[in-house]
């Protein structure tokens, strides 16, 4: 599989010059398999840019979104191929406690935005789905309860003998309502390939944002190790995180096992 990440921040966009490496726009990601089949991993403001790439393309598009918030979703209406007559266009939302499917289509009510859904030209479909696990072309993807307000979805993602989990906007160890355990994490990641997690916190940001759903980068690094994943990237960056200090976290974690990352806009990996 190759993984490119087009859009790395969490909660909102962070364009300016202290962003400018790492990345501003709120998560988007495309994953492809050896046979080119591809899938898109939510659809933050990083999706326009992906957008203007896929329309040379005619195939049905795949967004798997982990959950509804503004900025998993909020690219959408910039996304070109939804205006692209003919364009099959297939969402599979995540499984979240408000259960609100369509939020994605919502969110172009007049109020908010110009277009309808019903004046794009694709054809859009919403699918979400019922089981845990499904094949879906070269992909077997089994989901995962996130720790967040209001939940949603984490992706366990296997093709062509590789395995990748996104894990975005996940809390490992939340105050209250517990979704998905420790232990149940560790077995959900272990001996992936490559491991997209959450780290949006430092350990200064806490107790104040604790409960706010998101992980610290210390965290996603020992489960990363206890789950003897191969390759760990820290995603869903916090707004006021500037690029030095994303170097300083890499330069932090170099030379560990697994390799950490820090998510960059454009990055290409493969697994
Ligand atoms: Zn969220």
């Amino acid at each position: 599989m190759q993984i490119k990440f087009y859009g790395t921040r969490g909660s909102i966009p962070t364009p300016g010059a202290d962003t400018q490496r790492y990345g501003g726009n709120t998560p988007c990601v495309l994953v492809t398999s050896q046979s080119g089949q591809q899938l898109i991993l939510d659809s933050g403001t990083g999706i326009r840019l992906l957008g203007q790439e896929l329309m040379a393309g005619t195939s049905e598009l795949v967004l798997l979104l982990s959950h509804n918030h503004w900025d998993h979703i909020q690219g959408f209406p910039f996304f070109a191929p939804a205006y692209q007559a003919g364009r099959q266009i297939r969402i599979i939302p995540g499984k979240t406690l408000h259960g609100e499917n369509d939020a994605i289509l919502k969110q172009m009510s007049g109020e908010f935005f110009p277009v309808a859904p019903q004046q794009l030209a694709s054809t859009i479909r919403i699918t979400p789905m019922t089981e845990e696990q499904w094949q879906l072309g070269d992909f077997y993807i089994q989901r995962c309860p996130l720790n967040h307000p209001g939940s949603g979805s984490a992706y366990h993602i296997s093709a062509d003998g590789h395995t990748l989990a996104y894990v975005t906007d996940n809390e490992l160890f939340p105050p209250e309502q517990t979704m998905t355990s420790r232990a149940q994490w560790l077995e959900f990641v272990t001996g992936v390939d490559l491991l997209i997690h959450d780290g949006q916190y430092l350990e200064a940001d806490m107790p104040y944002k604790l409960g706010w759903g998101h992980s610290l980068v210390s965290q996603a690094v020992v489960l990363a190790k206890e789950a003897k994943v191969k390759r760990l990237v820290i995603f869903s960056h916090d707004p006021a995180r500037t690029d030095r200090q994303l170097d300083q976290l890499a330069q932090q974690f170099s030379g560990q096992q697994p390799e950490v990352l820090m998510a960059q806009e454009g990055m290409e990996l493969w697994c």
